[in-house]
């Protein structure tokens, strides 16, 4: 069902009226990884707004390698969310992590993300394709093209066909970078399937300096849309600090995805 040699036509994904895909401008999706509190999430969904972001991304379910760190808010982060998607009038982008959250999590929210650490949760997958949300899918950190396409064929096979990928950096021996960012799946996806693509080099680069350059990248490479991590005050950020762009940062990304946007 993700093979274009048995569905031709490219999927549009439409996320609340913001469409993705083949033939659509570029979409840019941005915000913190973790809400943190009203201020934090209302201050940077107006700032991404007015930057020209296209939708606001933030965890309120974290997936974090060890249970003694910040897990995120749950419903409470939700309920932020859905308040600072409001305010700015953007489409909202969270994690959901368990099959069991799929129902909470799609009351508040406009895309569902499934983690590089869910991807082959396969009851969360089916429970994804029985719903009428738009799922972002998010490739394993060792998972192979095969194996990622075969993941978003669970979600269509139940019969949700609004799906988008994501590549977010994958493992290797390399450890001067958080992933190593795997760009040729850009144009070798949009060979293999009608679905959308977009790339997100927060996770893949874990490094803040990184992250511009290889946005850009990303859309030369011919990515669908480009996901960033954006916080108001990165060092005090409770995940992803690091990798996580200031706002006078993702405004200067903005104006050099705007000017690389009009080359292509
Ligand atoms: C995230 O987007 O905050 C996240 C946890 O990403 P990934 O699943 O790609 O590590
Ligand atoms: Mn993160």
């Amino acid at each position: 069902l993700v093979s274009r040699d048995f569905h031709p036509e490219n999927t549009i994904v439409d996320v609340a009226g913001v469409r993705v895909g083949h033939g659509c401008r570029p979409v840019m999706v941005a915000g913190p990884c973790a809400v943190e509190g009203e201020e934090q999430i209302v201050k940077t969904a107006l700032f991404v707004k007015k930057a020209g972001a296209d939708m606001l991304r933030g965890g309120a379910f974290k997936p974090r390698t060890g249970p003694h760190t910040f897990q995120g808010m749950r419903e409470e982060g939700l309920k932020l969310l859905a308040l600072a998607g409001k305010e700015s009038g953007l489409p909202i982008v969270t994690e959901v992590m368990s099959p069991d959250n799929v129902g909470l999590v799609a009351e508040y929210t406009d895309l569902m993300q499934v983690g590089a650490r869910n991807m082959q949760n396969f009851d969360l997958l089916r429970e994804l394709g029985r719903i009428r949300k738009p799922v972002l899918l998010k490739r394993g950190m060792s998972a192979t093209i095969e194996e990622f396409l075969a993941a978003a064929e669970y979600i269509l096979a139940e019969g949700n066909e609004q799906v988008i990928l994501c590549e977010r950096g994958i493992r290797t021996y390399e450890t001067a970078t958080r992933n190593t960012l795997d760009l040729a799946v850009v144009p070798l996806i949009k060979e293999m399937s009608h679905l959308p693509i977009m790339v997100d080099p927060s996770h893949a680069t874990g490094k803040r300096s990184l992250v511009p350059p290889m946005t850009l990248a990303a859309l030369m490479a011919g990515a669908h849309g480009v996901l960033v991590e954006v916080h108001p005050e990165p060092e005090k950020a409770l995940s992803d600090g690091p990798q996580s762009l200031t706002f006078p940062g993702f405004d200067q990304l903005m104006a050099d995805v705007r000017r690389l946007n009009g080359f292509l």
